[in-house]
């Protein structure tokens, strides 16, 4: 059985940056399980498995484009530091925390901090990079009628309804 649109790909990956840092991997956890056509995975990711079968290894560099998209610098706010409520925390640089903007929440990047303002960056972490991901495709199956209405996959890798 081929990867194919509403398959369930249950897949192990490892993923590189550029420098060829991991930045995440299933070695040691769960593989991943996904139906695949629906967007769940990156769409550079998801084209490279097209057509792949049980077994197949897949080495695919994916550009910003298909990934997390380019850095935007229009995402990089400056706000007044006082805005800030972090009681005893401190403020540094690389610090993630959830924020509300008119786009709803969001997670932002800490990037600079002076006694007057904090600056902010809402770009995805990944915004820019290119990503080398190096997958095995560990198995394709017929995603059910339940999967597909709920849109994730059931069972081992996959979500688990209390
Ligand atoms: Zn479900």
């Amino acid at each position: 059985m081929q990867v194919d649109k509403h398959k369930v790909v249950t897949i192990d990956y490892t993923v590189k940056d550029e420098e060829g840092t991991v930045i995440d991997s299933s070695s040691g956890g769960e593989p991943l399980a996904y139906i695949h056509g629906t967007g769940n995975l990156i769409p550079g990711l998801e084209s490279a498995l097209e057509g792949k079968t049980k077994g197949e290894e897949v080495n695919a560099a994916v550009p910003p484009e298909q990934a997390y998209g380019e850095r935007d610098d229009a995402l990089l706010q400056a706000i007044p530091r006082d805005r800030f409520e972090t009681g005893e925390q401190e403020l540094h640089p690389g610090m993630r925390f959830q924020a509300q903007s008119e786009q709803g929440a969001q997670v932002v990047t800490v990037v600079d901090v002076s006694d007057e303002e904090v600056t902010v960056d809402a770009n995805h972490p990944l915004a820019g990079a290119t990503l080398n991901f190096e997958v095995k495709v560990v198995d394709v199956r017929d995603a059910t009628a339940e999967e597909l209405e709920h849109g994730h996959v059931h069972g081992p890798g996959g979500h688990h309804h209390a």
